[in-house]
């Protein structure tokens, strides 16, 4: 017998190709009348052209959302908020000004409507990450979960081929980890396996010719998938490799994932036999880490850590960070085991299960010791 807990999420999601056209009734459906678009600077084009579907309900753009959500961009864009008076904020973009759209809401209660262009899921997820000098803090609050998500498939098709090939492998590590989650629940499993299908098959199309919209339309919808399975169950390992390294030494966050998730799964596979083997299978290949590191490799991802800006010098202080604080994770997290599997990543070499206790363990039966479900983003 199969024991769970699920927990919905209450976000209404539209999905398709023009479906920009519909943000006016999804922002009236709220009440809201008064929109707030957000975006990068590059993305100011799309704002533009979104701002022009929205017509007088747009009051106004703030173009400056950046990487990690830095608490001055936040500041200066929640006095723009005021200053024009909005009464809902709208991202067009990334994790970036997703993020930034989830800052704002907290610090003034505005409902956010969320139009991704990217694959990192944020939208799907009530989980905020912030800046405040160089420390980043990573918090779940349900307050900060868009209330609509529009997905408009052709506003991906300026993303870049291999932007969007690391994207994707982000959005599998999400559904990589929610396959072995310590909350995992049977509609965690099936999206996340549904996300690994599509992911696989649709991002090498992707890679290859990045105005395929049948391809864009199947990498979108496993990076909803994926999302919603990072919003729903905790993350592990993988996600904490990544949070520490991205907030230690300033790598780009979906490079990094793109590079450490085939050795964690290496790591965690004697720990997660179910869970290796649904990736295994998405993947057709006989070894679910060697698997994603060929995957990944024939899609000219970036295979190590020291081309992303790593110093060598640093394995030793990201193990460290890695295992001071507690969380869950199918196989004990131990600083040699650590500190292996980043050296492999950080030269580029193939994964392979890193030295730990040895024991091949089930996955209900390992738990590491204080907290429960990791909350990196
Ligand atoms: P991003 O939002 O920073 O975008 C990367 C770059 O690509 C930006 O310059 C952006 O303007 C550009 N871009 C995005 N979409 C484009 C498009 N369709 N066409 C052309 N250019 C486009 O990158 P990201 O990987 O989506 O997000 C990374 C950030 O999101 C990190 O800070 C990460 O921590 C955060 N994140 C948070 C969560 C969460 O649940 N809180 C989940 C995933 C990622």
């Amino acid at each position: 017998m199969k024991t769970f807990v699920h927990r919905g999420q209450i976000t209404k999601v539209v999905f398709g190709s023009g479906t920009r056209s519909r943000i006016p009734e999804e922002a009236d459906a709220l009440g809201c009348r008064r929109v707030l678009i957000l975006c990068t600077p590059g993305q100011a084009g799309q704002a533009v052209e979104v701002h022009d579907v929205l017509g007088t309900a747009a009051v106004g753009t703030f173009t400056d959302a950046a990487p990690h959500t830095p608490v001055e961009v936040t500041e200066k864009a929640v006095a723009y908020a005021r200053t024009v008076g909005a009464d809902s904020v709208l991202a067009v973009g990334g994790g970036s000004t997703i993020g930034l759209g989830k800052a704002i809401a907290l610090r003034t209660g505005l409902p956010q409507l969320a139009l991704p262009t990217t694959y990192a899921g944020s939208e799907m997820t009530p989980i905020l990450g912030e800046t405040e000098g160089r420390r980043k803090t990573t918090r779940r609050l349900p307050e900060v979960l868009p209330k609509t998500v529009v997905y408009d498939v052709d506003l991906t098709f300026t993303f870049p081929a291999a932007a969007s090939v690391v994207s994707g492998i982000n959005a599998m590590a999400h559904a990589v980890e929610a396959l072995y989650a310590q909350d995992r629940d049977p509609l965690a499993f099936l999206m996340a396996g549904e996300a690994l299908e599509s992911l696989t098959r649709s991002l090498p199309v992707v890679a290859q010719r990045p105005d395929d919209g049948e391809a864009r339309a199947d990498s979108l919808y496993g990076a909803w998938l994926a999302g919603t399975c990072l919003g729903t169950v905790g993350m592990a390992l993988h996600h904490k490799v990544c949070h520490v390294l991205g907030g230690t030494f300033g790598l780009a966050h979906a490079e990094t994932h793109a590079v450490v998730l085939p050795h964690v799964v290496a790591h965690n596979a004697p720990a997660a036999p179910e869970a290796v083997a649904r990736i295994a299978g998405a993947l057709s290949a006989p070894d679910a880490a060697s698997g994603l590191f060929d995957f990944a490799r024939r899609l000219g991802a970036p295979r190590a850590l020291r081309d992303l800006g790593m110093p060598e010098s640093g394995i030793e202080q990201a193990a460290e960070l890695i295992v001071r604080d507690g969380y869950w994770n199918p196989r004990p997290v131990e600083r040699t085991a650590v500190r292996a599997l980043l050296a492999r990543a950080w030269a580029g070499q193939p994964p392979c299960a890193s030295p730990g206790d040895g024991h091949p363990r089930t996955e209900s039966a390992t738990h590491h010791p204080t907290t429960t479900g990791a909350r990196h983003a």
